[in-house]
Formats: structure tokens, C-alpha cells, sequence
């Protein structure tokens, strides 16, 4: 089994609920949801974080992800997309997710 979870994740050797997933990316809901809708999408490639992102088709990628994911969850209301990046910026799993929250109205600023 791979020692990072997202990887796991991304193999199908830990379970979570996948909501979508493509050829580079798959989108699974938070174990610890902060929001009614709270979705982590992530590269199927081991990235570590934003900082070590370099392929631009898969950051177009990525991008097109949370907001197809947000779509499909009905949040037409609105909702927010974040990425932890690095310990100041609250990353606990170093391999790189895209939060995408939303069903309820966000703060600003965040914590
Ligand atoms: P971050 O602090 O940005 O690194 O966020 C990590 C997120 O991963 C947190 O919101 C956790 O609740 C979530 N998380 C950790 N392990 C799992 C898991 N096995 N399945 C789903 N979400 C997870
Ligand atoms: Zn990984």
C-alpha cells in the first residue's frame, strides 16, 4: 500500500466516497466535512502541493475538476475552492487537494 493516503485514495486501496473521477484526477468527499458540501479534489500523480505543480494541462485540469464538482453537487449558490498550501498555509496530507466547500456562506477571512 502507498504510504500517502491520497495516493491510496487515487489507487482504490482505501476507501472513500468518490464523487467523480478522469483520467488525471479523482474527487472524493472530506472525511471531516467543514461545510455541507465538502469535496477534496486531487491529481492522480503524486504532487506534493501547489508549490510543486508544473504540468499546466494537469492544473487546467484540476482547475475544471472543482468547478464540474461544484456543478454536479448543486452548488449554484456559490461556493469556495482552496488549496493548504506548506505548514504556515494549514496543510495536513502532502499530496496536493483542492478543497471545494460550499451549502452554506462562507467567511471571510479565513482562519
Ligand atoms: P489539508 O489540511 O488542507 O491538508 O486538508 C486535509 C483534508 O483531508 C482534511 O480536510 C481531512 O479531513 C481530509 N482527509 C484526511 N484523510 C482523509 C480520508 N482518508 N478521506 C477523506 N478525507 C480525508
Ligand atoms: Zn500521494
Amino acid at each position: 500500500m502507498s504510504e500517502c493516503i491520497f495516493c491510496a485514495i487515487a489507487d482504490g486501496t482505501i476507501d472513500a466516497t468518490i464523487v467523480a473521477e478522469a483520467d488525471d484526477w479523482v474527487a472524493f468527499k472530506d472525511l471531516h466535512p467543514q461545510a455541507p458540501t465538502h469535496v477534496l479534489v486531487i491529481p492522480r500523480t503524486h504532487v506534493p502541493s501547489l508549490a510543486q505543480l508544473s504540468d499546466p494541462d494537469l492544473a487546467r485540469a484540476l482547475l475544471l475538476a472543482c468547478a464540474e464538482v461544484a456543478e454536479d453537487q448543486g452548488l449554484e449558490a456559490g461556493y469556495r475552492v482552496l488549496t493548504n498550501t506548506g505548514e504556515e498555509g494549514g496543510q495536513a496530507v502532502s499530496h496536493l487537494h483542492f478543497h471545494v466547500l460550499g451549502g452554506r456562506r462562507m467567511g471571510w477571512p479565513p482562519g
